[in-house]
């Protein structure tokens, strides 16, 4: 895609777009690369680029250039992103509810922060995949809001909202997402909610130096899915798991989509 980097540099100076797409071409390269090894296909892998703390100017200078996937982790500075890109790059958000990998480069937003509840009525409609639901009282106030809004497009289509449930992979006391044990009784919340569709699960293994170390929380993961998916007669087809330091072993472990932030836009600046 060589018109990328000039489509780019409508955002930032010409050598900052060059080095960003580079970093995420790399990121890309070694994603692809996993799920070759693993024997998958790389398209069934979608790299969701989280620009947290990131300028909305980085965000439109990836989305020119074709990166179509954003997550985000609070909800005022998504917000407020959100806009600003739109402003800037003439493409509003896509909360498209398929994940399928259409053309174009509107920007589709993934929220991946904790969500509480009282922030619930914020993120709905205006994320493609909320990746953090962990209860069933979050549960009940997305669909809540979800019922007061109007129905979209000619035919008048209810809204609904994609959703992953994250799970508490680590046992770890101070991490959010839903306990293993409890995850099969809050996916039947879940799915007694009519607006929600449950695609599948995410994680946050506990973060080590050694990518490696995250390989069995990311394989405990993918059985919790089977045997949910099994339980419940659904495919739950997605896996959001991999960040910046494990992202080849998640895809080797199965992952659909992966969340990475510093390899692609470089450190964290203080936050926005
Ligand atoms: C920040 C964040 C990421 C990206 O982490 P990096 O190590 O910068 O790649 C992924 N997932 C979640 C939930 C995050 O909060």
């Amino acid at each position: 895609m060589p018109h990328d980097i000039a489509a780019a540099s409508a955002f930032l100076p010409p050598a900052a777009a060059q080095a960003l797409l580079d970093r995420r071409a790399a990121v890309r390269a070694r994603v692809d690369g996993a799920a070759r090894a693993a024997g998958r296909d790389p398209a069934g892998v979608t790299l969701v680029a989280v620009s947290k703390y990131h300028p909305a100017a980085s965000v439109a200078a990836l989305a020119a250039a074709g990166q179509r996937d954003f997550g985000e982790n609070y909800v005022q500075e998504a917000l407020r992103k959100q806009a600003e890109v739109a402003d800037m790059t003439g493409m509003g958000p896509d909360a498209a509810p398929e994940m399928a990998m259409a053309g174009g480069a509107t920007p589709r937003w993934h929220f991946i922060g904790h969500l509480q509840s009282n922030k619930a009525k914020d993120v709905v409609g205006r994320f493609a995949l909320i990746h953090t639901v962990d209860s069933e009282s979050v549960a009940r106030k997305l669909d809540q809001r979800l019922a007061i809004l109007p129905a979209q497009g000619a035919g008048g289509v209810a809204p609904m909202q994609d959703i992953l449930l994250q799970v508490n992979i680590g046992d770890e006391e101070q991490k959010s997402g839903v306990d293993p044990d409890d995850l099969p009784a809050l996916a039947e919340a879940v799915l007694a909610l009519p607006r929600l569709r449950l695609l599948g699960l995410m994680c946050m293994p506990p973060i080590f130096d050694d990518g490696e170390a995250s390989r069995p929380y990311f394989a405990r993961l993918r059985e919790l899915r089977d045997a949910l998916s099994a339980r419940v007669g659904l495919p739950l087809p997605h896996l959001s798991m991999g960040m910046s330091h494990d992202v080849e072993v998640a895809v080797a472990e199965g992952a659909t989509i992966v969340r990475v932030g510093t390899d692609i836009f470089g450190p964290r600046p203080a936050r926005l």
